[in-house]
């Protein structure tokens, strides 16, 4: 028999009225021939409430206590739900996580679930029972309550949906689907029919709210199809899977990330070990740093780049004093009035010309771009916060994202057509790690690119457009790019190109360079790139200082750094590529799977 969950978020559950819309759409499911599972957050903002409770009695409540009460918010709607579903003339069972049985670890208020097990609502799906399940919590080892951290409802269906092995995965919520941006700063948003996992991913950590990255990793870990709706409508919604829409967009989603901060540190030493030695210091103190761009260095000395929430900002020049007090004196630079603007796609891995598409825009505006990151699929600018809006619908418009597209898939495809694989075969194949452990599935060595480096570039919108303007007008495939600002305000521009378009680049490099007035421009064939991929690097954050480390116990200095969701790519000297692959495949052994 066919198997739903269904999820529903708090503003799906907010008043009675609501939870009764919620258990016909259940019984209506369940009357159409499938067991229904349905898993419901905390009526309305009552999660909200309940922490200001807590915050009225103490500064910084104690975190399993915080657990026990924010729990609450779930029980109450999975009883009021069973009554509602009783109250139309179906059978329904409500289940707290701890009675469901799911594990957890024991971090009270960001909680990972370890395992579930299934027995339980397997005996109440066969009985003809609707299961209503809470979501957001678990238990762990010593049966206390746990909360998977705001949002977590999400991560409680989809984890549900891969455990029971369910035919698809239903987010109710109170918007339509997933939107080509936030519609509430750009209005000719769109919402998307289809979307796979890693755009979602990316656009997901970008801050597009619809769902829970965590919930996104699991999706995409056990292959479940998730389908977004809004509760209040039936709009067809958003379908997130592991196919791409037909026509395969270079761009399918633009994102604003508005209050950050940057930092630039200079004259740092090009030594094996600095890089690790600053993010560590930075890690220690619970920092999540964002953009990381380290550029190739000069006369021995780094430039290493990145951001973090502008709330963290000061935390963040403490950690640096306590590097540079290890690793010697260094400059730091910053700026704590920029935004970043992202655009997402799976496309643009195999178009060159959209890093071209992005600057050009951005250039034509007049907005400068301080800092720039790629991954293979998407490219983030770092822009003044004065113009962020102005950006986001810059970059928008020049990927045409307010066009509906047309794809070739049918709208009413049966959800299990969109499984690539069979789920019961990955979940017991996975059994033997935690559910949410990171997960690697590949650590690769690419030795066929070379580097282009331009240096002392000016202030001035328009010199990235340039150079990749022309480049892609020649038809060369850009991997990786990344650009800093120093303490000297020129910005430094790397990028790698498959190397028989070496030479060819860089002459493109110098002739832009020097009419734009920019410094030096040199490059080499003889780098290696190294990729770490896989599920969960951004919240399990010591992916790349793990990288970094293992790195400089084996004396490797990294040249090149960025990083996405799902892939952290380093480039290292051309010669030590082997050894540097032998190096992370052993510091990452216990997370490889080695299995597909
Ligand atoms: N009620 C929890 C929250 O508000 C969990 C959820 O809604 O997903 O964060
Ligand atoms: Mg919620």
């Amino acid at each position: 028999m066919s198997l739903i969950v269904q999820k529903f978020g708090g503003t799906s559950v907010a008043d009675t009225k609501k939870i009764l819309a919620a258990a016909r759409k259940a019984i209506r499911a369940q009357k159409d021939g499938n067991a229904v599972v349905m898993v419901v957050s905390a009526m309305g903002k009552n999660t909200d409430l309940l922490v200001s409770l807590a915050n009225e009695l103490h500064d910084s409540p104690p975190a399993r206590e915080m657990d026990m009460l924010l729990s609450t918010g779930e029980q109450v709607s999975v009883a009021l739900m069973a009554m509602a579903v009783d109250a139309l003339g179906s059978q329904a069972v409500s289940l707290t996580g701890a009675q469901i049985g799911i594990k957890t670890d024991a971090t009270h208020t960001k909680a990972r679930i370890k395992s579930i097990s299934t027995d339980r609502i397997q005996s109440l799906i066969k009985e003809d029972k609707i299961v209503i399940a809470a979501g957001f919590q678990g238990i762990d080892e010593d049966f206390n309550i746990t909360t998977l951290g705001r949002g977590g409802s999400d991560t409680t269906a989809v984890a549900l949906a891969a455990v029971l092995h369910a035919n698809a995965c239903e987010i109710h919520t109170d918007v339509d689907g997933v939107y080509t941006t936030d519609p509430r700063l750009v209005p000719e948003a769109r919402c998307h029919s289809y979307i796979t996992y890693d755009e979602m991913l990316e656009l997901a950590s970008l801050g597009a709210g619809v769902m829970h990255s965590r919930a996104i990793e699991f999706a995409k870990k056990y292959d479940v199809p998730i389908h977004v709706r809004n509760s209040a409508s039936d709009v067809p919604g958003t379908m997130i899977s592991c196919q791409a829409a037909s026509d395969n967009p270079a761009v399918c989603g633009a994102a604003l990330t508005l209050d950050e901060a940057r930092i630039t540190v200079s004259d740092v030493p090009d030594v094996p070990g600095t890089s690790h030695e600053i993010f560590s210091r930075v890690a220690a103190k619970k920092v999540t740093v964002d953009m990381i761009v380290q550029n190739v260095a000069r006369q021995g000395k780094a430039t290493i780049s990145f951001t973090v929430p502008k709330s963290e900002f000061a935390t963040t020049l403490e950690a640096l004093d306590e590097a540079a007090a290890s690793v010697g004196p260094f400059l730091v630079s910053y700026d704590e009035n920029v935004s970043k603007v992202s655009v997402v796609g799976m496309g643009m891995a195999e178009q060159a010309g959209v890093a071209n598409q992005m600057f050009n825009a951005l250039a034509t505006e007049g907005i400068n771009l301080e800092m720039i990151t790629t991954s293979e699929i998407k490219i983030s600018v770092l822009i003044a916060r004065a113009r962020a809006l102005d950006a986001l619908r810059t970059v928008h418009n020049a990927f045409d994202l307010h066009e509906r597209r047309e794809t070739a898939r049918p709208k009413e495809a049966p959800v299990r057509n969109l499984r690539s694989t069979d789920t019961a075969e990955i979940v017991s194949r996975l059994a033997r790690f935690e559910m949410e452990e990171l997960f690697l599935d590949d650590i690769s060595l690419d030795s066929t690119q070379g580097r282009v480096t331009i240096d002392g570039i000016p202030d001035t919108p328009g010199v990235a457009a340039a150079v990749f303007e022309e480049i892609a007008r020649v038809g060369i495939f850009v991997d990786m790019i990344v650009q800093s600002t120093g303490h000297d305000g020129l910005a430094n521009l790397s990028f790698t190109v498959p190397e028989a378009k070496l030479a060819e680049s860089a002459k493109v490099a110098s002739v832009i360079g020097e009419k734009l007035k920019c410094g030096n421009v040199s490059s080499s064939s003889n780098i290696a790139k190294l990729s770490v991929s896989g599920i969960g690097l951004r919240s399990h954050t010591g992916v790349a200082i793990r990288m970094f480390g293992a790195l400089a116990e084996q004396g490797i200095n990294v040249a090149m750094i960025n990083t996405s969701e799902v892939r952290v790519n380093v480039v290292v000297d051309g010669d030590h590529g082997p050894q540097a692959l032998a190096c992370l495949e052993a510091a990452f052994a216990d997370t490889l799977d080695k299995t597909t």
